[in-house]
This record gives structure tokens, C-alpha cells and sequence, in this order.
């Protein structure tokens, strides 16, 4: 008791430390061109503090950048780097952002893009961080012009003020500031997703919206046995076009997931029945955290599984699906020119060979898949290892290798460590053969229902295991 006495005493008497802690304000032009005027506040600290924008090269869009009244060049090491002090009492300091140029230049949420005025971007597009990055909380509060909104996936303190951490800064997210149309939110199992609209309307109807975002979203949480977070933004991007329904798509899936989603602001509502752009992109909610990108295993599921859930759902008959998924494979599952998947996965941004890291990922799993069920007599397919790799990577990021043991774990043999290194095709014939998928055309197949594994493919396309 005494000793608890004592030790009270002495954490009343010790001083508080503060914690260092970082506060920013963006105030938004009024003029659409006009820079993002940032000013940040960091308390509880004195000392050197360096501050970075993490992208290469994109220090050229900061300006300006003042600690109370002094201008602060950048670092004649690295223009992307400013090197000032904190005195006691805390730093108040202020920077200019050419969003607009930045969103010129790129055309690129994952950096900045604008869309008919409102910007979609990525926070380290306006914020610089502290480096080495700290750790725990920040807020930043919009400074808007009238009839101007924002959208983050972060914890919202007031329609304009946002509270998010470093960690989150790490895993990125998506923003929006501009003209916006919220759209109310869709619940699925296990979570929601929160819609905004943005760009023109055109003669898509809302509710065509959020029956896209709530068919993909639904046959998704299914799979993961429930939304692998509670909510997901989907800032859906219209653009002046009619012939498809979804466009393009992306996603960042760690901690506070935030999803943008391109699609034709005129098409038809068939052509969102037909769409498989939301089902991909929703599949990323739940690929595992990475300590490093492993584009094979990202895009090659979702790839796969774009298409085996549409089956599921219903969207699209086995028929429809099993010839999507036989012409991609027959396409790209063969190496070409010596080049391995792991090769072109490695090199997908130099190659810019998409296609045959997508499909020849899927092919992977395919083969994976059936590798399992066969196996586990249909106890067990790679929707279990899916789910069992996200759960696994929520106590610590995993590492290609954690995924290819997993995958050549469930399906007894080394099928994914084989597949990914392979300079020769294999044959894929014999295999479809005994599924009963018979080619007749393009994208076309005919199933056989006497064929020796025609229960695994009729399984493959069914909820669970
Ligand atoms: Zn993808």
C-alpha cells in the first residue's frame, strides 16, 4: 500500500511530457488554379524537425514554405526535404500547394486528378510529413469556399475537420474536395459502403449507383464472411462517356479503406448488370496487408474472383463465366519470351504487361483452387486460404513468401512456388477437360456435366467452403 502511495505521488509530481502533436489547416482557392494554402501547428516539441513530401520529385509542388515569418528553402540535399527547428513553445508553420498542376500533371487519384473541378487525391499530396514519421493522431481541418464539400475516410470532428493518424498517412487514402453528391450509404454484411458522387451527372440514376456499389459490395463481404472493414468510401467518378458501366477502378485497403470507382456517367443500366470493375476492386478490400507489393497475388485474385463471384451472385450464368475465365487463361497463362510471372510481376511498371499478370496470376489460382478442393474432397477451397491470409496479416504485414507457403500448403503440392517461376507453359487442356469446360468459340464454352471433376467446377462457383 505504501509503495502504491509513493508511486502515485511521484507520477502526480512528474511533469506532464506532452506528447508532440501535429495540427493542419487547408484552406481551398476560391479560384479554381489558385494554390492550397497549408498551414500546420506541431505542439509539445522542440528540437530539429525535418519535414518530407514521401514522393520522389513532388517537392516541386510545395512553396513558400515559412516557419512563423521566416522562409525555410528546401534541403540542398533533397528538394523534397525541409530542415527547420521547433522552438519552445511549439512551430507554426505555413506552405503553398499547386494541387491544380500536380492534378494537371498526373491525371491520377493515386496522386492527384482533377474531375470537372473537384479534386480526388491522395493526403500526401497536400500535407508534408515529419521524418523519421511519427506515430498516433493529427488533425486537419478544410478551409472551404462557399458550396465547396470533402470527403475522407478519417474520423470526422465536423463537416470540414478530420482527425487520422500517421499510420494512416502510411497507408494512404483517398480525398475529395469539390462539388459533391452524397449518396447515402449501402450496408452489406458486416460494414458499409459510404457513396459520393462526383463529376456530371448524366442519365445514370443514383439508385442504378448504389445498386452497382451494393450487388459487388454484398457478393464480396459474403466471401469474406463479412466487409473486412466496418466502412468503405467509394468516391464514384462520373465521366462523359456511355459504352461502359464501370471503367476503371482503385483501392487502398489498409486501415480506413477508401475506394475510387470510374464509370460512364451516361450508360445504360445494363451496363452496370455487366459490370465486373466494382467486384475486382472490392475483392482488394480483403488481399492482405503486404510488406511489400506482390502485384501477382493482389491482381491475380482479385481477377479470379471478379469473375467466380459474379458467377455466384448470379450476375452471370456459369456458362458466361467459365468462357471469360478460359479465354483469359488460354491467353496468358503460357510464358512469353522467357518471362516468368514472377518476372513480369516484378517489372509491371516498366513492362506495363498487365494482362499477363493479371491472368496468368488468376490462372494460378485457378489451379490452386482446384488443387484444394481435390485435396480436401471439397472440405476446403482458396476461399479458405483468402480468408485465412487476411486474418493472419491483421497482426503483421506478410511477405510473398508467408503467401506462396499458403498456397502450396492448402494445396498439397507446390503448384503457386512452381507456377510463378516457370519459363514453359503448361498444359492446361487436360485439366479443363476433366472439369467438362469445352471451348467453342470465343469466350465461349460448353459445360459437361459427366465430366470426372464436373462436381468441382459446380462447386467452384458455389458459396463455401
Ligand atoms: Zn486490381
Amino acid at each position: 500500500m505504501a509503495r502504491l502511495a509513493i508511486w502515485l505521488l511521484v507520477l502526480l509530481a512528474a511533469p506532464a511530457i506532452a506528447r508532440p502533436s501535429w495540427d493542419f489547416v487547408a484552406t481551398f482557392p476560391a479560384k479554381q488554379g489558385d494554390p492550397v494554402e497549408v498551414q500546420a501547428t506541431l505542439s509539445g516539441e522542440t528540437g530539429p524537425v525535418r519535414l518530407c513530401t514521401p514522393r520522389d520529385g513532388a517537392g516541386q509542388y510545395f512553396h513558400d514554405l515559412k516557419a512563423g515569418e521566416q522562409f525555410v528553402a528546401p534541403d540542398a540535399d533533397d528538394p523534397d526535404c525541409w530542415s527547420l527547428r521547433a522552438p519552445r513553445g511549439g512551430l507554426r508553420l505555413s506552405y503553398r500547394v499547386e494541387l491544380a498542376t500536380e492534378a494537371d500533371d498526373s491525371h491520377d487519384p493515386d496522386r492527384a486528378a482533377s474531375i470537372h473541378g473537384t479534386f480526388v487525391f491522395e493526403e500526401d499530396a497536400i500535407l508534408l510529413s515529419p521524418a523519421p514519421r511519427p506515430t498516433g493522431e493529427y488533425t486537419i481541418e478544410f478551409r472551404l469556399p462557399a458550396g465547396v464539400e470533402v470527403e475522407a475516410p478519417w474520423e470526422r470532428l465536423s463537416p470540414t475537420r478530420f482527425r487520422t493518424s500517421w499510420e494512416q498517412y502510411e497507408m494512404s487514402s483517398y480525398v475529395a474536395v469539390g462539388t459533391l453528391r452524397r449518396l447515402g450509404e449501402v450496408p452489406v454484411r458486416g460494414g458499409a459502403f459510404a457513396l459520393t458522387a462526383i463529376g456530371p451527372a448524366g442519365r445514370v440514376k443514383d439508385e442504378t449507383l448504389r445498386s452497382w456499389v451494393r450487388r459487388a459490395g454484398a457478393s464480396v463481404a459474403n466471401f469474406y464472411q463479412g466487409l473486412p472493414a466496418p466502412r468503405v468510401e467509394a468516391l464514384l467518378v462520373g465521366e462523359d462517356c456511355s459504352d461502359h458501366g464501370g471503367i476503371f477502378g482503385t483501392t487502398l485497403r489498409n486501415g480506413r479503406p477508401s475506394v475510387v470507382l470510374f464509370y460512364c456517367a451516361d450508360a445504360p443500366d445494363d451496363a452496370f448488370a455487366d459490370d465486373w470493375v466494382a467486384t475486382h476492386e472490392f475483392v482488394h478490400l480483403g488481399n492482405p496487408r503486404l510488406g511489400h507489393r506482390v502485384p501477382w497475388f493482389t491482381e491475380g485474385s482479385a481477377t479470379y474472383y471478379q469473375d467466380v463471384l459474379r458467377a455466384r451472385s448470379g450476375e452471370r450464368s456459369p456458362a458466361q463465366m467459365w468462357g471469360d475465365l478460359y479465354d483469359g487463361f488460354h491467353r496468358f497463362c503460357a510464358p512469353v519470351d522467357g518471362l516468368s510471372l514472377r518476372d513480369e510481376s516484378d517489372g509491371l511498371r516498366r513492362r506495363h504487361r498487365y494482362q499477363r499478370v493479371y491472368w496468368g496470376a488468376a490462372c494460378l489460382f485457378f489451379r490452386v483452387d482446384v488443387a484444394i478442393r481435390l485435396r480436401t474432397h471439397g472440405e476446403q477451397s482458396l476461399d479458405t486460404v483468402m480468408r485465412t491470409l487476411l486474418k493472419k496479416s491483421r497482426a503483421e504485414p506478410l511477405e510473398e513468401r508467408d503467401l506462396l507457403d499458403a498456397l502450396d500448403a492448402a494445396a498439397g503440392e507446390p503448384i503457386a512456388n512452381e507456377s510463378l517461376v516457370a519459363k514453359e507453359p503448361f498444359a492446361l487442356a487436360p485439366l479443363f477437360h476433366e472439369l467438362g469446360i469445352e471451348p467453342v468459340g470465343e469466350e465461349l464454352v460448353k459445360l459437361h456435366d459427366d465430366a470426372p471433376l464436373a462436381r468441382v467446377r459446380q462447386q467452384m462457383f458455389q458459396a463455401d467452403p
